[in-house]
């Protein structure tokens, strides 16, 4: 029903939000809550560890697109402290609040690619 299981696979169904084996059922329920069993194709998700995989992602991702940024501006307009702390900090949170989701997803989808289930399954 899945089609084949590979990490490219996983990963986008999962990064759009979809159960990584069927690419149909939504992921969560709620804002990172793993809807489970998937709804379309009845996949138990919780079977895969995200841990603090997904964390660690979207500070990878935040700090490498707003740091940048961030050197950018400072190096250029000079504002004050209070200035980039105004613009960097809110945006900094609302960059990791928005991407963590899509990076659970995609880890996800990472571990249902490899069959890499928690401990406590029983395979
Ligand atoms: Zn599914």
């Amino acid at each position: 029903m899945a089609g084949e299981r590979s990490i490219l696979t996983g990963v986008k169904r999962g990064f759009t939000l979809r159960c990584p084996n069927c690419g149909e059922g939504r992921l969560f329920r709620g804002y990172l809550k793993l809807r489970s069993p998937c709804e379309s194709c009845g996949l138990d998700l919780t079977v895969y560890p995200s841990d603090d995989f997904p964390p660690y992602l979207t500070i990878l991702v935040a700090g490498h697109v707003l740091l940048p940024l961030f050197l950018w501006s400072d190096h250029t307009w000079e504002p004050p402290l209070w200035v980039q702390a105004a613009i960097w900090l809110p945006l900094t949170a609302l960059a990791c609040v928005v991407l963590l989701p899509f990076m659970k997803g995609a880890t996800v989808g990472l571990c249902w690619a490899n069959n890499l289930l928690r401990q406590s399954s029983s395979t």
